[in-house]
């Protein structure tokens, strides 16, 4: 792997230049607690300290509403809504978040690809950046805090500014065409960077494995944990939502008003949605709160086998943001009690 430096002085100069490659999108602070991914005019607004966003970097991939094709119903004939996709820069992306991309792309990108999701993919510049763990970060436990693919550059801190890993032909075009605005890598930044990544794993409030995790899941369902924690959930499913590996989605045919046209819109969903498991019929597969309550834990715990990692990446969103205070890993640990705490 190629590695260079940027200083602190140049990373202005850097996010300024990125834009040269595409809209630039990064985390801003919208609110006391609460950050976004907006698109950049001024780059000294970029959060630097932010840990997640309100809504996950799948919005840019899979939007939550789409059209995706016309229909023409006199003549029984549609036309696919498909658009070339502008190039675009996503700034600041944890290990956590590039990962849950990679999930993604082996759902999306399957022996059938969806071609509205890889024209967004293919446009997609990946800009990662390093993290320290809050209270509610898991991606230690997860194997997923450190990632060795899908971007084009990460940056890890330094003290006086960033060791740089290039991951892509992009990554090293963006390096080579900007040669005025990185260093070489010298001994005293290594050994920045390893301090770095010891600290951070330090800072993690869980330590151990999740690896057996799906099948405590599937032998403690009858457990009353369930029960008590189905009870307390309000069904909004803010925790899928802002989840970045739940992929949910429905599909419509919305009629126009005059009966000629329509269009097909996709939309994200939620398991946690009593529509969700209704089939035509009135039939539900998941009928109570709590069926859909633990088919989330169920879905979040079972292996993603192409990586070799659960379809949980442990960013902690779904807790950060439940207005229940339903806490995901609490109640794993509590499954699995005394396995580390
Ligand atoms: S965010 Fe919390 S309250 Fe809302 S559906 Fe998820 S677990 Fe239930
Ligand atoms: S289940 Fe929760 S902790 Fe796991 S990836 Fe989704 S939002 Fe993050």
């Amino acid at each position: 792997m190629r590695y260079v430096k940027i200083y602190n002085e140049k990373m202005q100069e850097f996010l300024e230049r990125l834009k040269n490659y595409g809209k630039l999108y990064a985390p801003v602070k919208i609110s006391d607690k609460f950050y976004d991914r907006k698109e950049i005019d001024d780059v000294k607004k970029i959060s630097f300290d932010c840990l997640r966003t309100i809504m996950p970097a799948k919005k840019f991939f899979i939007p939550p509403y789409e059209e995706l094709f016309e229909i023409d119903i006199e003549n029984a004939d549609y036309k696919e809504k498909i658009e070339e996709t502008e190039p675009f820069v996503l700034f600041g992306l944890h290990a956590c978040e590039i990962v849950a991309l990679r999930i993604l792309d082996g759902v999306y990108l399957d022996e059938f690809p969806d071609i509205y999701y890889a024209n967004r993919r293919k446009a997609g510049i990946i800009i990662g950046l390093s993290c320290l763990p809050d209270e509610y970060c898991f991606c230690n436990l997860t194997r997923t805090d450190f990632v060795d693919i899908g971007f084009e550059l990460f940056l890890h801190e330094l003290p006086d500014g960033y060791l740089i890993r290039v991951g892509s032909p992009k990554g090293h075009k963006i390096v080579d065409e900007n040669p005025d605005l990185f260093s070489e890598v010298k001994k005293e930044d290594i050994d920045a960077f390893k301090m770095f990544e010891e600290k951070r794993q330090k800072l993690f409030k869980y330590y151990g494995s999740f690896d057996n995790i799906r099948y405590i899941l599937e032998l403690t369902m009858k457990d009353k944990i369930w029960d008590e924690e189905a009870e307390k959930c309000l069904g909004c499913g803010n925790c899928t939502m802002t989840c970045p590996t739940c992929r949910c989605y429905d599909v419509q045919d919305i009629p126009d008003i005059d009966g000629k046209h329509a269009k097909r819109i996709r939309f994200w969903d939620s398991c946690q949605f009593r529509s969700h498991g209704l089939v035509a019929g009135g039939h539900n597969f998941r009928p109570t709160k709590k069926d859909r309550f633990l088919n989330r834990y169920i879905c979040k715990n079972a292996y993603f086998y192409p990586l070799g990692t659960s379809y949980c990446v442990g960013c902690g969103n779904c807790t950060y943001f439940c207005p229940a205070n339903i806490n995901f890993l609490e109640n794993l640990i509590e499954i699995r009690r005394g396995i580390n705490a």
